[in-house]
């Protein structure tokens, strides 16, 4: 697995501008470093500065997951960090772009890009056909943001094979055939990223099915023929502050109570494959649905990128920090 690490701090926004107080976050300049509120400093593979605009992220961090992806490997990014923080902005994802190319997030951006790459590569030799499904995952429930009748209880089955590929039964999967027709699916009113809540978790997947036929194949049996099938998973997570307690009392009023389940699943299973010493062992996909999943997209020979997101404001020090650490152990 090629797993990768990017910090972006968002900008203050009008109203924490009147509130902050000291700056509490330090980026050390053309370096990937950030520190905040203290003197410990974290290094990841990239750090956004708030004046970092989405095609700066596009382009560093998000390109060569399509490089790959494009040539057959499974790809995510993860968008990590408290409600606020920026990641659904990053990604783009249910927000209508069209009329605003300057604010256009990683989805889009990457839409456009897959098409170009897929043009360029088709011919009568080799076919692409390109799907999308969209799903909210709530506690451990699913909702399935392209059926447009069930709403709810989806009868998901996820399966897997015995070279360890995940397939999800019952996901609706809608062939597109232009950018804007996928965009569609992303900035459909009718999926109300609105309504998804920032406890739950929702999972953009864009599959790319290839069929390559060796040029040299005389006949037209199955030699010489290659089949191909990338999924990329664009995963704009939960928000992951701790939720405060609001019927306790005294010191226990300040605990929060734990993190997202799915949110602490997904921290074990990168840690562990980022463990050397581990990686032959055992690493708990089966702890969580989000997990599962993603599964046969975060090991093996799958690229992964966290995102995590952080607000700027002197307010979320401790949330903050948290997400530092969250992604320090993804590394
Ligand atoms: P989250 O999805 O993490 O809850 P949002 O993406 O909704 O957070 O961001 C919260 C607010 O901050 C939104 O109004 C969003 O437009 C704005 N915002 C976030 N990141 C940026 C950024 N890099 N530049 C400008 N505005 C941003
Ligand atoms: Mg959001």
């Amino acid at each position: 697995m090629v797993g990768r690490v990017a910090v972006r701090v968002r900008p203050l926004t009008e109203q924490e501008k009147q509130t902050n107080g000291g700056q509490k976050i330090e980026i050390t300049p053309n370096q990937p470093q950030i520190s905040v509120g203290s003197n410990r400093l974290f290094t990841f593979d990239y750090v956004y500065p708030p004046s970092a605009n989405q095609e700066q992220v596009y382009t560093t961090c998000v390109i060569p997951l399509l490089s790959s992806f494009v040539k057959g490997y499974n790809a995510t990014i993860l968008a990590y960090g408290q409600t606020g923080s920026g990641k659904t902005y990053s990604m783009g994802i249910g927000i209508d772009s069209t009329n605003n190319e300057l604010h256009r997030g990683i989805v889009p951006r990457f839409v456009y890009s897959l098409f170009e790459r897929v043009e360029s590569m088709r011919s009568v030799y080799h076919s692409c056909q390109i799907f999308v499904s969209f799903l909210e995952l709530h506690n451990e429930d699913l909702v399935d943001l392209l059926s447009p009748v069930k709403r709810e209880g989806l009868n998901l089955c996820i399966r897997e094979d015995s070279h360890g590929q995940i397939s999800w039964t019952g996901v609706r999967e809608e062939v597109v055939t232009t950018p804007k027709e996928l965009l569609r699916q992303v900035e459909n009113p009718s999926t109300d990223m609105n309504n998804v809540s920032s406890r739950s978790h929702a999972i953009f997947s864009v599959i790319l099915k290839q069929t390559i036929v060796s040029k040299d194949s005389q006949s037209m049996d199955e030699t010489g023929v290659k089949k191909l099938v990338s999924k990329f998973h664009f995963v704009d997570l939960a928000g992951s502050e701790r939720l405060k307690r609001t019927n306790a009392i005294g010191d226990r009023a300040k605990e929060g109570i734990s993190i997202n389940a799915g949110l602490s699943a997904l921290g074990n299973v990168i840690s562990a494959l980022g463990d050397v010493s581990r990686r032959a062992s055992h690493i708990p996909y089966r702890d969580s649905k989000l997990t599962r999943l993603l599964q046969d997209s975060l090991g093996g020979s799958s690229q992964t990128l966290m995102l995590a997101c952080a607000s700027p404001s002197e307010l979320n020090t401790a949330e903050t920090l948290n997400t530092l650490k969250y992604a320090n152990r993804a590394r």
